[in-house]
């Protein structure tokens, strides 16, 4: 019997990032939303050849997928891979670049301030739902965004940071104003620690297949 896939748990308390992102976005968003593509993820690959893979794996492995199945298992499994990875982009510690990543930052974009301008310009000019990134190939940054489920991982991608631009998760808290809730979390809630862990990773000789 395959190990089901499981809501990971946040990384912080749920009215942490409050007024930012607000506990009842949080209940919402983590309880309902994400509970839903793991419930529905587990569901669908039951007797499958991806039932029991890592998580990561069936992202990769259903990416492009043409059958209606496929597209279905490809769409959950990248939904709840692209929540664990949003969440852990967030913290209300507040921080700024520092080390190689901040001379990274310095030398593709020329300052944080730059790349949070333009991680809000593709939050905001993504065409409905769907995930702005930060991304780092061969060491080079570069900011990208993504519809529904997509994520630049499935392509090779290694990603440092996302934000989630679907309706629910600003809704509650910013109505319609998707600039504004992209401002207010870029400014004051990205996790810089985590971004450089996974720059750092990239450069890593071996990564553990997880
Ligand atoms: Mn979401």
């Amino acid at each position: 019997m395959a190990v089901p896939f499981t809501l990971k748990p946040l990384p912080w308390a749920e009215d942490a990032l409050s007024p930012t992102i607000s506990a009842r976005t949080i209940q919402f968003h983590y309880h309902k939303h994400h509970q839903t593509y793991v419930d529905t993820l587990n569901k669908l690959v039951s007797g499958t050849r991806y039932a029991g893979m890592p998580l990561e794996q069936v992202v990769v492995a259903t990416a492009g997928g043409k059958d209606a199945n496929v597209k279905q298992i490809f769409n959950n499994a990248a939904q709840v891979w692209n929540h664990d990875f949003f969440w852990r982009s967030l913290t209300p510690k507040g921080s700024a670049p520092s080390g190689p990543l901040k001379e990274a930052i310095e030398r593709d974009f020329g300052g944080t301030e730059d790349l949070t301008r333009q991680l809000a310009e593709a939050g905001k000019s993504q065409f409905g739902s769907g995930w702005a990134w930060l991304c780092s190939k061969g060491g080079k940054l570069s900011v990208e965004k993504t519809p529904n489920a997509e994520n630049p991982m499935s392509q090779g991608t290694n990603c440092l940071l996302t934000v989630d631009v679907w309706e629910h998760a600003y809704y509650l808290d910013y109505q319609n104003e998707r600039p504004r809730y992209l401002e207010e979390v870029l400014v004051k809630l990205l996790n810089w620690d985590f971004a450089a862990e996974n720059l750092q990773h990239e450069s890593e000789p071996v990564r553990a297949a997880a």
